[in-house]
């Protein structure tokens, strides 16, 4: 085990969130529900790190997330990284990597846009330049600029 790792205790099963942005930490919790969760969820806020000078981790205890949920943390933490653990022991190491479509996530900017009309959820299809295009609107918002529904 690095020594870095040791910020936050060890869990014997379950899945373990890395290298998010400390600031980035809340739409995390947000995105993945973690405050619905029932299980241990151990959170480490602006710790130190080398690549990053402030970093947060999360470890989530026996939760195995699918690979839907877990890419939703492309849109806001692209270079996020995830362990699987099984028995202490790493069994599985991911990179989040942001899906073609996002749904009921992300609000559309544009305020006359349906979906911000409507009791309807959003659809974004995400295009090559790191932009997300409306699929009602055709309005396109840089992945920076997003805001989370
Ligand atoms: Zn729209």
């Amino acid at each position: 085990m690095k020594r870095q790792e040791l910020h936050v205790a060890a869990i014997q099963n379950g899945t373990v969130i890395d290298h998010i942005p400390s600031e980035k930490l809340f739409h995390v919790v947000h995105l993945l529900q973690l405050d619905r969760m029932k299980s241990a969820v151990t959170i480490g806020y602006n710790l130190p790190s080398t690549k990053m000078g402030s970093k947060a981790i999360i470890k989530v205890a026996d939760k195995f997330f699918t690979d839907d949920e877990l890419n939703r943390l492309a849109l806001v933490t692209p270079n996020a990284s995830l362990c699987i653990i099984r028995d202490y022991e790493v069994v599985e190491k991911k990179q989040v990597c942001l899906p073609e479509n996002i749904v009921g996530l992300v609000k559309c900017p544009n305020p006359k846009c349906i979906t911000n009309n409507e009791p309807m959820s959003t659809r974004f299809t995400v295009t090559g330049g790191g932009t997300l295009k409306c699929r009602y609107c055709n309005h396109e918002e840089h992945l920076e600029n997003i805001q989370l529904l």
